[in-house]
């Protein structure tokens, strides 16, 4: 037997051996394009970095996320003429005015080619079938955090934090309704967006009826008289009650 290949095969598993954890670790953060996977915490991740060798292969995983979470971001292109979003550009029951600090904010994400023309079809037949209603955008993804609001992460606008659940703004699929504006005789004081704003109220009851490949994967609203259905289309008088955020598709 050669003595050789006999000592040298063990040492050339154990070279072998950052592959598989290399691959496990990537595709374990991939999911949710973070650096922590669901099923372990910070901690044990920086526990694993503590065996020796491990460290540059941790690295390199989260390195390879961060990678794949570029190259999975669609380039942005401006809106053909006629579509959905360009048709949202200069609809004249819409609203597009962003914070303080981003006035031009979701105007500009229309421009660039960055919200989902799914969502910009789901507005436009939302202002299609409800022709008594004014709507204000304030936010596609300009001025919002990349993580959900509640993320506990040390900066909410760095998606590669640790422990952050990237928001459907980021990835241009989530809208804010900050006003929604009906005639008075039918709806009453109608203006900000508010658990008092039955204008509003008719935006949440004629979303939570669509279906099939135009239905939002999620709806939160401030609106407790409407039930729950599934964990992503509920009534929240914390973070929602001046807002209608619409989020993703499923
Ligand atoms: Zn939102």
């Amino acid at each position: 037997m050669d003595q050789r290949s006999a000592t040298a095969s063990p040492a050339g598993w154990a070279r072998l051996l950052p592959i598989p954890v290399f691959l496990v670790l990537f595709l374990a953060f991939f999911p949710g394009l973070s650096q922590t996977p669901a099923w372990a915490s910070t901690a044990q991740i920086e526990q694993l970095k503590q065996i020796p060798g491990m460290a540059p292969v941790v690295e390199a995983a989260q390195a390879a996320v961060t990678v794949a979470q570029e190259v999975a971001q669609p380039i942005p292109t401006a809106p053909t003429s006629g579509s959905a979003c360009a048709q949202l550009l200069q609809h004249p029951r819409l609203e597009l005015r962003g914070g303080p600090s981003y006035p031009d904010g979701p105007r500009q994400d229309l421009e660039r080619g960055v919200v989902n023309p799914r969502l910009c079809q789901l507005l436009v037949n939302l202002l299609d079938q409800q022709p008594d209603l004014n709507i204000w955008v304030k936010v596609f993804k300009t001025g919002h955090f990349a993580c959900v609001n509640g993320s506990q992460v040390a900066d909410p606008n760095d998606p590669n934090s640790p422990g952050c659940r990237i928001s459907d703004h980021f990835g241009g699929n989530g809208v804010d309704i900050f006003g929604v504006t009906g005639p008075v005789d039918v709806f009453g004081p109608t203006g900000p967006v508010s658990a008092n704003n039955r204008a509003a109220h008719r935006v949440v009851e004629w979303l939570v009826q669509q279906g099939g490949h135009t239905r939002p994967h999620q709806i939160i609203h401030p609106f407790v008289d409407i039930p729950p259905q599934g964990k992503h289309l509920f009534p929240d008088l914390e973070h929602h009650d001046d807002h209608i955020h619409i989020g993703g598709f499923d």
